[in-house]
């Protein structure tokens, strides 16, 4: 299959679209996606340096003669990080990790003159190999000199998707803080009720199961991320906000016994959903049945 040939290729090692490039510099390079990247750049033969938060009295030193900085420090520190890249070399190309783009670009505009591209990898480091994950990018400046690097993001296995850096923190808005957010809720009023998860598993049909997963492999992730995620833009609060207002519309209905205007609401929906209602229910039934074999493995 596609996902084998990636992970043998993952072993042996992936084509170098750039030889000559001097080395990568991975700025938070010790943290979970600067690791991975690490990696897949070492198994690519580049030349791959860690600039660690104990490293910068040797910055100067691990940057002099850098082809590429790629930045994945967490989203907080990411502008101040940034900013104190101001002594690149000319043509070297400064890129990011972070799951936020506008701010992160901009930073990365300012403080250097040379080729500069953000990326947004659409995945986590507990992924086993690069194919069919997407992989964001904005356009900085001087696109010429990297598209090497996006041709290499693809030989990894990554699907590429170009857009700007507004429209790509708008769709997060939804794609990211809405839904960490109401994963988050529903941990949390599952932890206040206490029921008894092993009891709720066996009850469980795979879609509820899955469902519980999805739910739950957030709290097995780093918490600062996704309060920084969740909490990195007043849009997404705004958003969170309109999604409260319509929870609590929809539970006037509840309290009035309106059915008649849930089943208007709800055909509103489908509406809404138009061929893709369909196409959902027949792609999810397609899932619950891998989903279902894998878990009677
Ligand atoms: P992480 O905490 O595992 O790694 C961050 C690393 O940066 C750590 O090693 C930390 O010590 C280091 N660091 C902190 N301050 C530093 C400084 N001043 N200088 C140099 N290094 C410093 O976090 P992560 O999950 O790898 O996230 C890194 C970036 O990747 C973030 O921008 C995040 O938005 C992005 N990202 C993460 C995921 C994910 O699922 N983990 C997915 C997509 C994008």
């Amino acid at each position: 299959t596609m996902r084998e040939s990636y992970a043998s290729e993952n072993d042996s090692g992936f084509k170098c679209l750039k030889p000559d490039l001097r080395p990568v510099v991975v700025v938070g390079g010790y943290g979970q996606l600067g690791g991975l990247f690490c990696r897949l750049f070492e198994l690519s033969g580049y030349e791959v340096r860690k600039l660690g938060s104990q490293d910068w009295d040797r910055a100067d030193e691990l940057l002099a003669d850098a082809g590429m900085v790629v930045v994945s420090v967490p989203i907080n520190l990411t502008e101040a990080v940034i900013a104190k890249l101001g002594n690149l070399p000319e043509d070297c190309i400064l890129a990011d990790l972070t799951s936020v783009k506008s701010g992160p670009l901009q930073a990365m505009l300012e403080v250097h003159n040379g080729p500069v591209v953000g990326l947004h990898p659409m995945f986590g480091p507990d992924i086993a190999s690069l194919a069919k994950q997407v992989i964001a990018y904005c356009d900085g400046r001087n696109p010429e000199s990297y598209q090497w690097l996006l041709e290499q993001l693809q030989i990894w296995g990554a699907s590429l998707n170009r857009i700007s850096a507004i429209e790509h923190d708008q769709g997060m808005t939804l794609i990211q803080a809405l839904r960490h957010f109401t994963s988050f809720v529903y941990g949390l009023h599952l932890a206040e009720e206490d029921p008894k998860l092993e009891q709720l598993l066996s009850l469980s049909s795979p879609i509820y199961r899955l469902e519980l997963a999805m739910v739950g492999r957030l709290f097995a992730q780093d918490a600062q991320l996704y309060a920084d995620i969740i909490m990195s833009s007043p849009q997404n609060l705004a958003m969170i906000k309109r999604f409260h207002q319509r929870f609590g519309e929809a539970i006037e209905m509840l309290d009035s016994q309106d059915k008649q205007t849930f089943k208007q609401a709800f055909g509103q929906v489908e509406h809404w959903f138009g061929d893709y209602a369909q196409h959902f229910l027949i792609e999810s039934q397609g899932l619950l049945r891998q989903a279902n074999d894998s878990t009677h493995r």
